[in-house]
């Protein structure tokens, strides 16, 4: 723990897709040195928006979890890529879906807020958009995908899902959100969950910072992420707003995850899953990495 009066504090999610009983000891591996990093780079004053950048980029590019390098083939076989990126003090977001074979998505989505009027883009525009701005595309999207961790053939007919997230508060006091997934296996072509969606699946503004895992349908006609950043905005209490929506999520019927950091640099990292790959750490404790309770 950083020894200093400085405030930052990040979560990281790797989905809320986890099995109770199997193996996730290569994910925590790999949380826990991301979480070093990300660690480093608040402690540093990196902006909160490139940190979650940063370790979702990483997220997507191991493999490890369903998103990038690990996601989930749709009903035709092929990968179709969903990602949103928001920055809490500008309110500036870009988002991206339905993106096929780019390293990372949401550099795309990134890309997207940066250099373009819009939110978000999908289809033929975001892939025409990302070739013409030279994000790093999927050369060999046959020997570049693979089964990410705690995912067995047998589950892919099982619409096994997950989703990456990172949501960070920086020394200034800055806000980010970001959340990268290929979604549920078996997806239909041109399913969108709410991962994409700057509002269900991903929020920041000036008091919390929200990134969210579930199976999208759910979360989306739960409101998601920024149902929670009104309930707090109104005096809710950040665990409460959060339970408010998994207790939402579960009388429709499924059951998510959630990270959220608010302006004060508390966390909560709730779900009502099995489990959910996740880390935090804050200026003022020591990296937690967990998956089940
Ligand atoms: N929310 C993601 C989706 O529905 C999946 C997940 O988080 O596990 O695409």
């Amino acid at each position: 723990m950083p020894d200093n009066n400085k405030n930052w504090a990040f979560a990281l999610h790797g989905g809320a897709g986890a099995v109770a009983g199997r193996d996730y000891a290569e994910t925590e591996r790999h949380l826990r040195e991301l979480g070093a990093a990300c660690q480093q780079q608040l402690q540093d004053d990196a902006a909160a928006l490139d940190v979650v950048a940063y370790a979702v980029t990483k997220l997507e590019s191991c493999g490890l979890y369903v998103a990038g390098r690990g996601s989930a083939p749709n009903s035709a076989g092929y990968v179709e890529l969903d990602a949103s990126i928001m920055d809490g003090r500008s309110r500036e977001a870009g988002a991206v879906a339905a993106l096929r074979d780019f390293v990372s998505p949401v550099g795309v989505a990134r890309g997207i807020m940066e250099k373009t009027p819009h939110v978000m883009l999908a289809g033929a525009g975001a892939l025409t958009f990302a070739r013409e701005h030279g994000f790093a595309e999927v050369t060999d999207p046959a020997n570049y995908y693979r089964l990410p961790v705690g995912v067995t053939r047998e589950d892919v007919d099982d619409i096994a899902h997950g989703t990456v997230g990172a949501v960070a508060l920086d020394t200034s006091g800055g806000l980010a959100a970001a959340t990268s997934t290929g979604g549920t296996f078996g997806k239909l072509e041109g399913r969108i969950g709410d991962t994409p969606l700057v509002g269900p699946g991903t929020w920041a503004d000036d008091n919390i910072a929200i990134s969210c895992t579930g199976i999208g349908e759910h979360i989306i006609r739960s409101g998601g992420a920024s149902s929670i950043a009104f309930r707090y905005k109104s005096g809710v209490p950040m665990e409460n707003a959060v339970q408010e929506m998994l207790d939402e999520i579960a009388r429709l019927g499924g059951d998510a995850g959630v990270i959220a950091v608010s302006r004060d640099g508390s966390i909560v990292m709730p779900y009502n899953s099995e489990g959910m790959k996740r880390a935090c750490a804050t200026s003022h404790s020591d990296l937690v990495v967990a998956t089940f309770a």
